[in-house]
């Protein structure tokens, strides 16, 4: 090939390549061990009310009090690690973050990646570090689209991110949530620093986060007026059919 072919043909290719997310490495420390998403450590004040179904791959956690009483209550990280994504994806989704962990099993490396959807308020940014138990949002109800109720995820692939419908909703990408914390309450290796893929998932043409001062702003518009949700008992079921994805 003669040398101008080359830089033509690399002029051409360079839109191509700065679409293509970089894949990055970044240090995080090593979860300790797992607890669970709400009530921590041990969901103290929950339940499911809807598991890993084959259209479900993920736990639906809700307060023991029912209808929205569980609305703004704390969602806690599961173990330490790093927020690959703090946005407002819309849609069935709603206020998302996901948080990518490694863990040490079988003497290797592990890394997964939960999923805190719906949420009412986002409290961390992405690139931020974060520790086992931490806050990371609250329980909300994805503008009224659904009774206030946590859905959380554990992916094996972590190449999901928020393009749920692109993958199969099988054990081969997810871990059934509760199994997955219950075998790992307590890690070898925690607390170590090590390195951790991130950019592995397109998140699409899906908005920045406001910046700290006007989400700050639009928190307290949000906390000046009345919830727009009608009272539980008004609702005819607990999950509104929607023409998104069942989420
Ligand atoms: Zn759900």
């Amino acid at each position: 090939m003669r040398r101008w072919h080359f830089w033509i043909a690399l002029l051409c290719l360079l839109p191509v390549l700065a679409a293509v997310p970089q894949p990055e490495q970044v240090r995080t420390r090593v979860a300790d061990g797992f607890d669970q998403p709400v009530g921590k450590p041990e969901a103290e004040g929950y339940y499911t009310s809807r598991g890993f179904l084959s259209y479900h791959p993920g736990e639906d956690w809700n307060g023991l009090k029912g209808g929205n009483s569980d609305l703004g209550a704390p969602v806690f990280a599961i173990g330490h690690g790093y927020v690959t994504f703090a946005r407002d994806a819309r849609m069935g989704w709603g206020n998302v973050v996901l948080i990518r962990h490694i863990f040490m099993e079988n003497g290797q490396l592990q890394t997964v990646d939960s999923m805190y959807a719906h949420l009412d308020k986002i409290l961390v940014r992405e690139g931020q570090q974060i520790t086992r138990g931490q806050q990371v949002g609250t329980i909300g109800t994805n503008r009224g689209m659904y009774v206030a109720h946590l859905h959380f995820e554990i992916r094996k692939n972590l190449n999901i991110g928020i393009n749920r419908s692109a993958f199969k909703r099988d054990l081969t990408n997810y871990y059934r949530p509760g199994q997955f914390i219950t075998a790992r309450r307590t890690l070898p290796g925690g607390g170590r620093s090590a390195m951790i893929a991130i950019n592995t998932y397109s998140i699409g043409n899906i908005a920045a986060p406001p910046t700290d001062e006007s989400k700050l702003r639009s928190n307290a518009r949000a906390e000046a007026k009345p919830s727009p949700l009608k009272p539980a008992a008004e609702r005819k079921s607990t999950f509104r059919v929607n023409r998104f994805e069942d989420l």
